[in-house]
């Protein structure tokens, strides 16, 4: 039985391999690996996954678990675990309106591919195995979760990218959850530079760059902002203000990755 899973398996690599290499559009490529993840279920994760990652990086990819700051999910030195609740300094000192963040793994070398990949790359067939990353890393969170909301791309971006990122995650995320999928709650009203270095900088750009869909029907909800990766949690910040503005009852967050720039919060 065993190797008939495992050559199921590799069949079902196969075909997605095949399909990626021909289709020509992005979320055909991930709508065939979704049916083929249906048709033949993975017997584990070191099976499952998609095709042209160097497989040395699977292994050094640093997952989160549940170590790190409660808030904005920043690993504490040296993987200390200080409890669930524990948040980092910088949390304490200058909160985030969510109560929670969650991130599956640190953004980093073993981890940068995949990510850039299924952001700029049309890696969309890598879609399954993260939003079973982002499943496990918010484990606590859907308890107490009403809807999902992914961060917003600015049209002139989606039109140029031809999809998004976060609701690609987003969208499969609710369904398998069954929780409401709300990708038009909030919209991004400009466009915003790609990269700005200071969280200040950083801040400045995004702050008013959202806003409610007008007559969405947030008040009282309880809900998960997604996104792939949390920087300085700019925008992370000014999206979860405007739900909280528009009466969002709470705000978490869970993203796939989680940047941390020079050492690891004390
Ligand atoms: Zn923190």
């Amino acid at each position: 039985m065993p190797k008939l899973t495992s050559r199921l398996g590799h069949l079902a690599s196969e075909v997605k391999a095949f399909v990626a290499a021909r289709a020509t559009l992005a979320p055909l490529r991930a709508l065939t690996a979704s049916a083929v993840d249906l048709a033949f279920p993975p017997a584990a994760d070191a099976e499952h996954y998609p095709s042209g990652i160097p497989s040395a990086n699977w292994s050094k990819i640093r997952f989160l678990a549940d170590e790190g700051c409660d808030m904005c999910a920043r690993p504490f030195l040296g993987g200390l675990h200080f409890g669930r609740d524990a948040l980092c300094s910088a949390c304490a000192e200058k909160p985030f309106p969510f109560v929670r963040g969650r991130a599956a793994c640190l953004y980093d070398d073993a981890s940068r591919g995949i990510i850039l990949g299924f952001k700029h790359g049309d890696r969309l067939d890598y879609a399954p195995m993260l939003v079973r990353w982002l499943e496990r890393a918010g484990a606590d969170l859907w308890p107490h979760a009403d809807a999902i909301v992914p961060v917003p791309l600015h049209v002139s971006r989606l039109r140029k990218r031809r999809y998004n990122q976060a609701a690609e995650l987003a969208r499969p995320l609710a369904r398998k959850l069954r929780r409401d999928y709300l990708p038009d709650m909030l919209i991004r009203t400009r466009a915003t530079k790609p990269q700005a270095n200071s969280p200040e900088a950083r801040w400045e750009n995004v702050r008013t760059a959202f806003a409610l869909q007008p007559g969405a029907k947030v008040a009282g909800r309880r809900i998960v902002l997604v996104d792939d990766v949390f920087t300085t949690g700019a925008t992370l910040r000014a999206c979860a203000r405007v739900l909280l503005e528009g009466g969002a009852a709470q705000v978490t967050v869970a993203v796939l990755a989680r940047v941390v720039s020079g050492n690891p919060e004390l």
